[in-house]
Formats: structure tokens, sequence, C-alpha cells
């Protein structure tokens, strides 16, 4: 591996007990550095390898839809880890009570933890290390050209860190080796996979999506139709809702259930349409990466104040601007605006727990619109994005709703009302890209 995908967070000392992956973000078991960097260290030093994962009864608004996508995701971890011989524990609660114990319990001589920009895992993160005594090493796994290294600070656009990216992507893009199965055949213990689901204390009332299957096997499915049948119109399709243009692989990205490295390599690899592979590639390495470095480098990610000040100037300026329309968050969540075009688009997150990329835009820019201050529609615009979507609860969707919000990563436009000098989207400028009223029949209550 890379050593530069690595961070010590923590010296320790020394002990002789297993090497322990602590996995959050990344929950895979194939082309997963930070797993095979914890079993190159646990065959270095001759001890077991053990992978833990720590289930919070609730989280942020992750409802059993986004739970179940998640926790069956985890079932088939555990399946791929025994066939290596390697152990999965589950843990029910809070993190900085289960993990100290059970690293004092093994003696454990290493934790591996993976990175993540978001708050409340660093939280987490920091918690567990105040009370361990053993080093703590970070591996980043999830973006391709590790965030902190590829920048010391928050980056303005696309534009800033794209060179710093590319510069970098020949180093960082290599082939990923395979998990090496353990010689030591240790107890493998099952899960109580119902135990841990009596556990939640979630939101029962948004129901589960069928037509994604969660999990690494249906993931890679789902990649080799995209180069297949879907990448050769991706440049030319993907900002038509109507069509099934995209990857879709959005939420399997979120729970770490496939490797961005290795879709980056899948695509790369392909010898043919160069503009289709260059647009995905961007929105995979460039804008994915983007996310991460704007939420780990400013902690006000999902507030007001985490936009720039040329933003936060703007719509203060137009804070007392007459709003044409002002709807309450029940509203807006039941599909009951004037608008029928964004109506469909709540309807489609709502049914599929995914809307469209393009939608996502203007339907975070009316909420801007139709809401009493910028404050409040960051707010729904945060509830609802992170209630519904699979893929919530993401740096992507943090940046997406401050994007359109506060036009972070993007530049000033002229002024207009409510929206000062932030991009403004109109059901006008979409009429003219794609057929709105076949959208909107596609997306009925
Ligand atoms: C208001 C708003 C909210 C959003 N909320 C989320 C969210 O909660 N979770 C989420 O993952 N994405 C979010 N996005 C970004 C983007 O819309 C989705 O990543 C994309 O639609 C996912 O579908 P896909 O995987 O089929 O996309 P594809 O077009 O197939 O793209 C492949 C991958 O590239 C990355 N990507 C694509 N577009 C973007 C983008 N604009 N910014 C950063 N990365 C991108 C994603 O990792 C995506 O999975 C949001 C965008 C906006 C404007």
């Amino acid at each position: 591996m890379n050593e530069n995908r690595l961070k010590i967070l923590k010296d320790g000392e020394k002990k002789t007990g297993p090497v322990v992956y602590w996995m959050q973000r990344d929950q895979r078991a194939n082309d997963n550095w930070a797993l095979i960097y914890a079993q190159s260290k646990a065959c270095e030093m001759n001890v077991d390898l053990r992978v833990v994962f720590n289930l919070v009864p609730e989280f942020l608004e992750a409802t059993v839809r986004q739970y179940e996508f998640m926790i069956k995701g985890l079932e088939e971890v555990e399946q791929h880890l025994n066939r290596f011989n390697i152990p999965f524990n589950l843990f029910l609660g809070e993190p900085e009570q289960n993990l100290p114990r059970f690293l004092e319990k093994i003696h454990a001589s290493l934790l591996v933890v993976d990175f993540n920009p978001l708050k409340i895992a660093r939280f987490w993160k920091k918690k567990v290390a105040d009370k361990i005594q053993i080093p703590i090493h970070e591996v980043d796994t999830h973006n391709i050209v590790p965030c902190k290294y590829v920048s010391d600070k928050i980056e303005y656009a696309a534009y800033t860190i794209r060179p710093k990216i590319k510069r970098n992507l020949d180093e960082f893009l290599d082939e990923i080796p395979p998990l090496l199965t353990m010689e030591n055949n240790p107890n493998l213990e099952k899960v109580d996979w119902e135990k841990a689901r009596n556990s939640l204390k979630i939101n029962f009332s948004v129901p589960e999506v069928d037509w994604l299957i969660p999990g690494e096997s249906t993931a890679k499915s789902i990649l080799e139709k995209f180069i297949n049948q879907k990448l050769e119109s991706y440049n030319q399709h993907r900002n038509d809702p109507n069509l099934n243009a995209l990857s879709n692989l959005s939420p399997y990205f979120h729970f770490g259930q496939i490797s961005p490295q290795r879709v980056a390599l899948a695509v790369s690899s392909v010898n043919n349409f160069p503009e289709s592979k260059d647009a995905f590639l961007e929105e995979l390495i460039v804008r994915r990466e983007l996310s991460d470095n704007f939420c780990y480098y400013n902690s006000k990610y999902d507030s007001f104040e985490g936009f720039h000040d040329w933003a936060k100037k703007t719509l203060n300026e137009h804070r007392e601007d007459k709003r044409e329309f002002i709807y309450r968050l029940e509203q807006f969540e039941n599909a009951e605006t004037h608008d029928g075009l964004w109506n469909a688009a709540q309807i489609e997150v709502i049914k599929k727990g995914k809307m469209h990329g393009f939608m996502r835009m203007y339907w975070a820019k009316k909420i801007l619109e139709w809401t009493e201050s910028p404050e409040q529609a960051l707010e729904f615009a945060l509830y609802l994005n992170d209630k519904y979507q699979l893929d919530g609860r993401d740096p992507n969707g943090y940046v997406g709703v401050a994007w359109s919000i506060g036009g972070v990563h993007d530049r000033a436009w002229t002024e207009r009302p409510v929206f000062g000098k932030i991009r403004f989207m109109n059901y006008n400028g979409c009429k003219r890209k794609f057929d709105i009223k076949s959208y909107i029949l596609n997306n009925q209550k």
C-alpha cells in the first residue's frame, strides 16, 4: 500500500494481541486498503486479525431504508471475511464503550480505522482514542488520492483541486491486491443479526426499496452493467432524468460496499467512449473527492456559517425579499407545492430512495426560494435528503445541498431576488433540457 494513505493518529504501548480493523465507512471485504493494511500488520507481527463494526441504535436521520441497506451489506461482509478465516464482530450500542472494552479484553496490539471527514465519525474516533493506550493507524480507502495528502487546506472549487488530484493520480490509481487467507483458523463466531435488528431505535416508516439490492456482489454487477450498457451514452444522457443513464453506484459508495478506486480502474480500462469516460471520472474522482475535502477542512459543512463570505453576504442582503411561496416542512415532505416538477422529484426520492442527480439541484434550489431563510432551506433540504436518499448523510450530500443553497464550489451569478448571486434554476430551463411531462407522469403518488 502507498504509505501516503496512512496517518498515525496515535502512538501507543506495544502489546502482543491481535490487530483490529474497526470498519466504519468502508464496509467491504474486497479492495479495502484499510483491511489490506491491517492484514499486512497482523502477518508482520504474526498475530490474529479481527474486524469489528459498531452498530449504533440510531444515526442522524437514517431510517430502516438506509439501515437495512447497510445491515444486509454487512451480512455479506461477514460471509466474505469468514472465507478468509477472518473473524467479524458486531457491537451494538456506543463505540466509545464497546471498542475500548473489546481491545482491552483481547490485548489488541493495534487499531486500524478508515478515513471519514464527517464530524460524528471523527468524534467517535476521538472518544475511543482517549480511552485506549494502543496505537491507532488511519487508512484513507475511500478517496483515490487520499484527502489529507492531496491538499492541506480547504479547496475553493473543482478547478483548484483538479490539478492536485491529476498530478497524483498515477501514483494512487494502482491495482489493489486481493485479501489473503489467514493461516490460523480462529473461532468464527456468527453474528446474531436478528438481535442487531431488534436493537434499533430508528424510524421504520420509510420503506426499503427493492430495485437496488445491497452488498458488494450486487455493486460489482451494477458496475459491469454500467460499463457494458450505459457508459457509451453517459455524457450525452446524464442530465436527462427520464433516462436511466447514471451508474446508480452512489448508495454503494456511501456505505463503502464498492471501492471508488476499483470503479475508476474498471472505467479507465475501457478502450472507447473518451468523452463519457472523462465525464464520469470527473464526477467519480474530482467532484466526489472535493466533497471530502470540504467536509474535512470545514466543520461547518452543514450550516450557513460554512458558506463562502460572498455567498453569506449576498444571501444576507436578500433575507427580507418577499417570497412568492413559503412552504412548511410537511408540505415539502408530502410533495404538496404548486410545482408539479418539484413534487415529482420529491415523490421520486420517497419511492425510489434516489433522486436523479439533475433534479437534486432543482429540488434544493427551490427549497431556498420557498422558505423563510437560507438557514431554514438548509435545514429542510438536509433533513429530507438524509431521511429519504439511500446515499444521504454523505459528504456529497452536504456539499450538493451547500452548492445549491450556498454557492459552495460555485461562482457568483447575476443578482436576483431571494437568491442574490447564488445560481438560479427554473422550470423553463428544465423544460428546455428534458421532457418534463414524462418525468411528472413517471413520478406520481
Ligand atoms: C442537492 C444535492 C444533494 C445531493 N445529495 C447527495 C447525497 O446525499 N449523496 C451523494 O452521494 N451524492 C449526492 N449528491 C451528488 C449527486 O447528485 C449524486 O452523487 C449522484 O446523483 C448519484 O447518482 P449516481 O451514482 O447514479 O451518479 P453518477 O453520475 O453515476 O456518478 C458516479 C459517482 O460520481 C460521484 N458524483 C456524481 N455527481 C456528483 C456531484 N455532483 N458531486 C459529488 N460527487 C458526484 C458520486 O460518487 C456518484 O456515485 C447531491 C447533489 C445535490 C445537488
